[in-house]
C-alpha cells in the first residue's frame, strides 16, 4: 500500500495503441511510446497528481515562460530487456538525483527522488511491451521539467510540468564501433564556472549547436570542448564526458563546475578502480594530449554517455594539426568498459554495486 510519502500514481490507458516498429528499423528518438508520465507543480500546492496518461501533445499558451527563457531541465536513461525477458533500469536512482540537481540549478522546485524513480518504473511498466529485445536495443527514457507559468517577466516560474516520455532505440553500434574524429575548439565555449555546465539543461545544448555545425563542416564528428577561461583544459566531448589513457594512466577532467556528472562516467571510473587501473580525475591541457599523441603515449581516448556507453575517438584535430589515436581502432580499456557495462545492463553479469533495478510488469488480465 502507498504510504503518506508515496503518492499513488494514476493510470489512464490509451485507447489507440500504436503498432510497434520492428527492432531492426529503430534509430534514436524518432518513435515514441503509447503513454507518458506527468506531474504538475503550483506554488502553494507543491508537486501533485502524478499519473501515467496516453501520449499526447502539450497545449501551451504562447506566453508560457519556458518558450522564452528556457527554464527547462531533462535527463536520459535506459531500460533494457535481458535474455530472460526481465526489464532492468540502469542506475535509476542516480539519474533521479541528478534531475533534482539540475532542477535546483535552474530554480525549479525539486521533487521527491523516490517519486522520480517510481515515475521511471511506472512509465516503463505501462509501456513494457515497447522495450525491444534484439541485441543492443533498449527503451530510452526522457524525463523533462518545464516552466509553465504564462507570463513574460523574467523570474523563476510559479508553475511547472514534469513529464517522462520513452522511445525504443536501436543499437548504437549497428554497423560496428566506428571511432570518431573530434575537433578541439578554442573558438566556442560550452560552459564556464558559475554557469550551467553541471546541469542537464536545454540551454547547454542550444549553446553547443554552432560549434557542432562548424566541426561537421570541417569533417569532424564532434567538438572537444576546452575550458571557458584559458581555452586550454579539456572539458567534455560533444554531449559526453571524455576519458583518455596516456601510458598506464587513465585521465578524466574533474567535476569542478563546468562538466556534467555523467552516470556513465561515474560507472566507468568505479569499474576501472575495481580493476586496479590507475585512474586520475585531474585537469589535462590540450597541449599535453597533443604531445602524448605525437610521442605515441596517447594509447586511447573515448567519450562516455548513456546513448553509446563509450564512443572511441580515432582522431583529434587542434589548431590545424591532426593526431591519430590507437591506430584509429577501439582501445582495450574502451572495449572492456563497453563489454562490462553492457553485460550488466542486460543482466548477464553480477551486479556488485547494485546499479540495476527490475521493473515489475503487470500480469495480463
Ligand atoms: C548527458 C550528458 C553526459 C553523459 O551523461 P550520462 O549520465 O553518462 O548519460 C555528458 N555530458 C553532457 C553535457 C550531457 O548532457
Amino acid at each position: 500500500m502507498a504510504s503518506m510519502n508515496e503518492p499513488t500514481i494514476g493510470f489512464t490507458q490509451t485507447r489507440t495503441p500504436q503498432r510497434r516498429p520492428e527492432d531492426s528499423t529503430l534509430s534514436f528518438g524518432k518513435v515514441l511510446t503509447d503513454h507518458m508520465f506527468m506531474m504538475n507543480y503550483e506554488e502553494g500546492r507543491g508537486w501533485h497528481d502524478p499519473r501515467v496518461v496516453p501520449y499526447a501533445p502539450l497545449t501551451l499558451d504562447p506566453a508560457t515562460s519556458v518558450l522564452h527563457y528556457g527554464q527547462a531541465v531533462f535527463d536520459g536513461l535506459k531500460a533494457f530487456r535481458g535474455g530472460d525477458g526481465t526489464i532492468r533500469l540502469f542506475r535509476a536512482q542516480r539519474h533521479a538525483e541528478r534531475l533534482n540537481r539540475s532542477c535546483a540549478a535552474l530554480c525549479i522546485p525539486t521533487m521527491d527522488a523516490n517519486l522520480i524513480r517510481r515515475s521511471f518504473e511506472a512509465i516503463v511498466s505501462a509501456d513494457h511491451a515497447w522495450v525491444p529485445s534484439s541485441p543492443g536495443t533498449s527503451l530510452y527514457i526522457r524525463p523533462t521539467v518545464i516552466a509553465t507559468e504564462v507570463q513574460l517577466g523574467v523570474h523563476p516560474a510559479h508553475s511547472y510540468t514534469y513529464f517522462v516520455i520513452c522511445s525504443p532505440v536501436g543499437s548504437y553500434y549497428k554497423e560496428g564501433v566506428k571511432p570518431v574524429r573530434i575537433l578541439a575548439t578554442d573558438k566556442y565555449v560550452r560552459a564556464v564556472q558559475g554557469g550551467l555546465g553541471e546541469a542537464k539543461t536545454a540551454a547547454n545544448y542550444a549553446a553547443s549547436l554552432a560549434a557542432q555545425q562548424d566541426a561537421e563542416r570541417q569533417g569532424y564528428t564532434q567538438v572537444l570542448w576546452l575550458d571557458g577561461i584559458e581555452r586550454r583544459f579539456v572539458d567534455e566531448v560533444g554531449t559526453m564526458n571524455i576519458m583518455l589513457r596516456i601510458g598506464d594512466e587513465v585521465i578524466t577532467p574533474p567535476l569542478a563546475g563546468t562538466i556534467l556528472d555523467g552516470v556513465t562516467r561515474n560507472s566507468a571510473l568505479t569499474l576501472m578502480r575495481d580493476w586496479g587501473l590507475k585512474v586520475s580525475e585531474r585537469k589535462i591541457a590540450i597541449e599535453e594530449v597533443m604531445q602524448a599523441g605525437r610521442d605515441g603515449t596517447l594509447a586511447e581516448m573515448w567519450g562516455t554517455g548513456t546513448a553509446a556507453v563509450v564512443s572511441p575517438v580515432g582522431e583529434l584535430g587542434y589548431k590545424g594539426e591532426t593526431i591519430r589515436i590507437g591506430g584509429g581502432q577501439t582501445g582495450p580499456v574502451t572495449q572492456r568498459l563497453y563489454d562490462a557495462i553492457v553485460a550488466l545492463q542486460y543482466g548477464r553479469a553480477p551486479d556488485p554495486h547494485g546499479w540495476m533495478s527490475t521493473v515489475p510488469v503487470p500480469v495480463a488480465a
